[in-house]
Order: C-alpha cells, then sequence, then structure tokens
C-alpha cells in the first residue's frame, strides 16, 4: 500500500509500505478521502513542529475491508462505511475516563500506530488498521463529505459547552469552515446569528446557511451592530474561531451579562489578553475554551452528516487524487479554500 510521509518542512513524499494484516481485534479499513485540516497545513509549512518521518491525516471517511476474528459481525460488516476518530487520547487519564477525551493530558499527535511504518496520525495511507471504539458509521454521503466529521464534531463540542438556548443571540467570529460550521449549528438550536469576517464572499456563504446579520469588519463596527441589534444588551453566545488574541479581548467585550465566550482556535502567537476582572465579576459571564472532540459529538456528527442536517458539500472547496496529495497541501495553504479533500 501507499502512505504519504512528512520528511521535512513542505517534503511530502509517497512511498510504498506493507499492507498490515488484520490481528484478531482490529479491523482494516480501505481509506476513501481525508481532508487536509489546518494542523497539516501547519505541519507542512513548518509552524506545527512534528518529529520526522511523520504521516498525517485526521479527517477520515473509509471502508471497511477485513474483520479480526473476535470482531462483533453483528456490529460490524466488510463495505461498511465509517468515518475513523484517530485514537489521539490516552484513554487512561482521569478526564479520558470520564468521558472528556477532548481535553485528555496525554494527546499525542505522534503516537506509533499498529500497522504504518511511521509516528503520526496515518489517514493519508491508503489502509489503516483500526480499533471499532473509533470507529462511527455513516450513510448516503459521498465520503468527501464523511470526511468533514472531524471536524463537525468538534464544532459540536464547542456549541455543546456554549449551551445555546432558544432566542439567544450568538456571535461568530471569523468565517472560515469552522466558523460556519458554528454558525450553521446555531441556526439549528434556534439562535439568532451574527456571522462577522473581512471576506465577503464568505460572509455570502454564512447568509447562504442561515445567519440571520453579516458583519464585514472592514466596513463596519461588530460592537455597534451587536449593541443595535441587542438593543445594549450584549451577545449571549460569543464564538473567537479566529488565532487573533485582540480578536479575544473583542470577544469579552461583546457578551451579555450571564452569557458565554467560546475561545475555539488555537492561538499563534499564544499572546496574554487581558479584560475586566469586576464586569467578571458583576456580570457572571463566562469565558470557555474548546478543542477537540470525544466519542459523543463524532456519533452526532456523523449523524447530522447521514442525513444532511447539516449539508457539508459548500465546504468541500476541491477534491485531489492522492498522486497529486502534494499539490493538494500547496492549494490548500493559499487559505482561499475551506476544506481540500483527498481521494483515495
Ligand atoms: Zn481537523
Ligand atoms: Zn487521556
Amino acid at each position: 500500500m501507499k502512505t504519504a510521509v512528512f520528511y521535512g518542512i513542505k517534503d511530502l513524499k509517497i512511498e510504498e509500505c506493507d499492507l498490515p494484516e488484520v490481528s484478531e481485534n482490529k479491523i482494516l479499513i480501505k481509506i476513501e478521502a481525508c481532508a487536509i485540516c489546518t494542523w497539516e497545513q501547519r505541519v507542512y509549512t513548518g509552524v506545527k513542529k512534528v518529529e520526522y518521518p511523520f504521516i498525517g491525516g485526521h479527517e477520515i471517511a473509509a471502508e471497511i475491508v477485513a474483520l479480526g476474528s473476535n470482531i462483533d459481525k453483528t456490529k460490524w460488516q466488510v463495505g461498511d462505511k465509517v468515518v475513523f476518530g484517530t485514537n489521539l487520547a490516552c484513554g487512561e487519564c482521569d478526564f479520558c475516563k470520564s468521558g472528556e477525551e477532548q481535553n485528555c493530558l496525554d494527546f499525542n499527535h505522534s503516537k506509533q500506530l499498529e500497522g504504518l511504518p511511521h509516528k503520526g496520525m496515518g489517514g493519508l495511507s491508503e489502509y489503516m488498521l483500526v480499533e471499532s471504539k473509533h470507529l462511527f458509521h455513516y450513510f448516503g454521503v459521498t465520503p468527501e463529505e464523511a470526511a468533514l466529521t472531524e471536524p463537525l464534531s468538534c464544532v459540536v463540542h464547542s456549541c455543546e459547552t456554549a449551551d445555546i438556548q432558544y432566542g439567544d443571540l450568538v456571535v461568530v467570529i471569523g468565517c472560515g469552515i469552522m466558523g460556519l460550521l458554528h454558525v450553521a449549528l446555531a441556526v439549528k438550536s434556534g439562535a439568532r446569528v451574527i456571522a462577522c469576517d473581512l471576506n465577503s464572499e464568505r460572509l455570502e456563504l454564512a447568509k447562504k446557511i442561515g445567519a440571520h446579520y453579516i458583519v464585514d469588519s472592514s466596513k463596519e463596527e461588530l460592537s455597534t451592530k451587536v449593541k443595535e441589534i441587542s438593543h445594549n444588551l450584549g451577545a449571549n453566545v460569543v464564538f473567537d474561531t479566529t488565532p487573533i488574541h485582540s480578536v479575544a479581548e473583542e470577544s469579552i467585550e461583546l457578551v451579555s451579562n450571564t452569557g458565554k465566550v467560546i475561545l475555539y482556535s488555537s492561538f499563534y502567537p499564544d499572546e496574554p489578553v487581558s479584560f475586566s476582572p469586576d464586569k467578571l465579576h458583576k456580570g457572571g459571564y463566562s469565558i470557555a475554551g474548546t478543542a477537540n472532540s470525544n466519542s459523543r459529538d463524532f456519533v452526532r456528527a456523523s449523524k447530522m452528516i447521514s442525513e444532511r442536517v447539516i449539508d457539508m458539500r459548500p465546504f468541500i472547496s476541491e477534491i485531489v487524487p492522492f498522486a497529486d496529495v502534494v499539490a493538494g497541501f500547496e492549494s490548500a495553504i493559499k487559505g482561499d479554500k475551506y476544506r481540500v479533500v483527498v481521494r483515495f
């Protein structure tokens, strides 16, 4: 089989390796699609440091091709369409054991997975050997759409952390794919949604997927708009999906009493932010972070994608064959796409 291996900055090669044999408790899956996440783009450009050689890829849709002898055949069959949540969480710490794998103490992107020649998450390979606990069925949509289950699962986690209520005013700052998925889920939750970005095309898509208001922050002040719509109360929920610390500060200024600010993105560079502790004290609002997702989020995301409750098709900007994986990365890092998906 073939796998795509990082050997250095912008040094990604397809190499041949052995097809793993199915052991008793494992399932062999044939990868059909793997989306190129921002995380892998940062590995490609060297912003994110990993130990080489490294196999990336964690937004994965696949088909089952072989079952170990101990696998329950009433639950899993050859030919089943599945998404795979790469097993990065340790499974052993208190957070994993409490069902909070997304905040595992020992989250490891560079595990050596059984059946692969190098460390890494493994999705940019033709086959993977996996455990059934990390597999989730999907139905009726393309592998390209199903490959976006992992990003949607992270947004499910974020929106549940925010605990959006009917009629809430929700502000989503940043309309890349992750921001737009927040818009889509917030709309489904019965909220009034303001989407904010600098890019008019992205704002158009935000409008199309249901945002009630769009704010082009190069032309108008978000805080003025939030005051106007909320009659000076502020927003019940503010999602900051940008990696910019000044935007995090602005988000805290927008929230209403008892509201929630969710810092969704990772921050590059990671600089301190300031906020008024007295306003926090008196207003009773919360500032929370979310990252990653757990099995529960995956179950929900794969069901929503299967029924197109959330339609992932607008977010698939480009599909490249596996042989052209380098061209796919070059295209993804231009920053003007939602997702580039590698098709096997
Ligand atoms: Zn991802
Ligand atoms: Zn853990």
